[in-house]
């Protein structure tokens, strides 16, 4: 009951626009299912293997989308099903979802993450290294993904200044490769930042996606990423 609530809650205080990718990483199917009943229907996972039990045993019509780093070698095992890979962080990473999408005649909608936060660990293109990408005759022959717009995760702090720098910069990205890269691509529209502790300062700057995990299912058992 209490996931329902939760999601019914959060709901109501955000705009349409923006969507809800309940994050139910580490947490079990039947907190899925308590959400799914409520009418949720996009779920964001990060580890690949966990991704695969739960798809296998959850209803068809869920929206998986990976939120995490992915590696190479995983890729093949995802692409069937999965709706969003919001953490393509190199370029890479995109030639190799690019093949496996190929494979099976499907093309995989993805968000480019960028490094937005002053962690050192975060993964993530920088601008430079993005737009070096854009240009890149390798680039523009991938057939079989599609460039859906941004990701990216603010610093881990409650100064709320940086937070909200961070995100706005992000926004500033997303708004410039709109413009030089994406004009004609209507597709290239979603700004995926927010998590349970920001996601209202993302709204206040642009984010069409947020990512909420503790806020709906309760805080997890142990830390991941
Ligand atoms: C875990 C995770 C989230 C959700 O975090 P909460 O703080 O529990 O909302 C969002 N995005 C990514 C990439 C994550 O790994």
């Amino acid at each position: 009951m209490e996931i329902a609530t939760n999601i019914r809650r959060i709901k109501s205080g955000i705009p349409e626009r923006v969507k809800l990718v309940a994050v139910s990483k580490t947490k079990p199917e039947k907190d899925i299912l308590e959400a799914y009943n409520s009418g949720q229907r996009i779920f964001g996972e990060n580890k690949v293997q966990e991704l695969l039990s739960k798809h296998s045993r959850l209803p068809d019509d869920i929206e998986w989308h990976m939120i995490g780093h992915l590696q190479s070698n995983k890729v093949r095992l995802i692409v069937p099903f999965v709706s969003l890979i919001h953490g393509a962080d190199s370029f890479k990473l995109l030639q190799v979802i690019d093949k496996e999408a190929f494979k099976i005649e499907k093309t995989v909608s993805c968000l480019l993450q960028f490094y937005i936060a002053q962690e050192e660990t975060k993964f993530g293109f920088s601008i430079g290294e993005a737009i070096e990408m854009l240009d890149s005759e390798e680039f523009k022959q991938l057939s079989n993904v599609r460039i859906c717009g941004v990701m990216g995760m603010a610093t881990f702090t409650s100064d709320e200044t940086t937070v909200r720098n961070e995100f706005r910069k992000l926004k500033g990205i997303f708004e410039r490769l709109k413009a030089d890269y994406f004009a004609d691509k209507g597709h290239f529209c979603e700004i995926s930042m927010g998590m349970s502790d920001d996601y209202r300062i993302a709204i206040e700057e642009g984010s069409t996606m947020i990512r909420l995990g503790s806020l709906i299912f309760g805080s997890r058992n142990y830390k991941q990423n």
